[in-house]
């Protein structure tokens, strides 16, 4: 389950894949004019690849600066600073080609002018010593339609209990909870963010709810592009985007090959999504075929026997999310 799609029929697809094939179905998406821009990150080297194979298909590649990974627990232990980050915390560094573990927050697009106003809208907040450059929220919103965000998803956050444009903190607020709260009746299929960065999704945005209009529509056109070029991957998204879901936060999920009944997920086969060092404390739901979840615990179980319980905190965490 999730294994790496490599597109066989074009060769700039196929070089992504084996590069970083996370965002794959989004560069399908700039390349078949479903969408105007993608951003993402890049190891310079891949970049200049990447950039030099796309030339003759009419595919631009342009980025805003050089940055390297650090741990991010040093981020986080200044209070303000953890109030202030979002979840990308990279150190800016001085342009060094030689430097393998260099990144480039890179953009794609067909148009120069998508390229040119994502370089001014993305700016992550700054810190510099002891003082912070806070992003204005408003570019957050333009740099949304700039992706090809549907508009009522970009205002729902925006507008969001008329607090984001008063207090910048956005990222307490853009998370799959709102949409699940914001959700009335069934869950599409085509609004499933989760398994974003992970190969097989059509959308890279938290949708207004899990029956938005709008994001149907764009995510249908890009399944439908997608299968007309390379049937096997659109399939493949769109069975594993129907699957049972189990979230505890936006970057811990699994994916479970089986089906919801009630409060329980009965499974033959499951996949993490997330960090390897959050998979170590949730192990055991992979050693079972079995998760029931109540309200503020998770018993799962292989065949008759309770392997584990998990505690739960918060109202969502642990939610199953049923798609159709
Ligand atoms: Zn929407």
């Amino acid at each position: 389950m999730f294994d790496i799609h490599i597109p066989e029929k074009d060769d700039l697809l196929k070089l992504y894949a084996q590069i970083e094939p996370g965002q794959l179905s989004m560069l399908y998406a700039v390349c078949l004019g479903l969408k105007p821009l993608m951003d993402t990150f890049l190891r310079y080297e891949h970049f200049l690849a990447l950039k030099e194979k796309a030339k003759t298909k009419g595919i631009l590649f342009g980025h805003n600066g050089i940055m390297m990974s650090h741990p991010q627990e040093r981020f986080l232990r200044r209070k303000e600073r953890r109030r202030n980050l979002g979840t990308t915390k990279m150190i800016a560094i001085p342009f060094d080609e030689e430097r393998k573990d260099a990144l480039v927050h890179a953009f794609i697009s067909r148009s120069p002018d998508k390229i040119e106003e994502a370089r001014k809208l993305t700016w992550y907040n700054l810190f510099v010593g002891e003082h912070q450059l806070v992003q204005p929220a408003i570019d957050n919103f333009r740099y949304g339609a700039t992706l090809g965000f549907p508009d009522c998803c970009v205002r729902f956050y925006a507008g969001h209990n008329g607090r984001f444009l008063d207090d910048n903190h956005t990222w307490e607020w853009n998370t799959p909870f709102e949409v699940y709260r914001n959700t009335r009746g069934e869950f599409s299929f085509l609004c499933n963010h989760i398994p974003m960065d992970h190969c097989y999704f059509l959308i890279h945005h938290y949708p207004c709810s899990y029956n938005c209009p709008e994001t149907i529509k764009l995510a249908g056109d890009i399944l439908e592009g997608i299968r007309s070029i390379d049937r096997e991957y659109g399939d493949k998204i769109e069975r594993y985007l129907k699957l049972p879901y189990l979230l505890f936060n936006e970057k811990k999920a699994f994916v479970f090959e089986g089906e919801i009944k009630g409060n329980r997920i009965t499974y033959s086969d499951c996949h993490f999504l997330g960090d390897k060092r959050d998979l170590a404390t949730y192990m055991d739901i992979t050693k079972g075929d079995c998760v029931e979840v109540h309200e503020d615990y998770i018993v799962v179980f292989r065949g008759s026997n309770e392997i584990t319980r998990y505690p739960l905190e918060g109202d969502f965490e642990g939610k199953i999310y049923k798609f159709g």
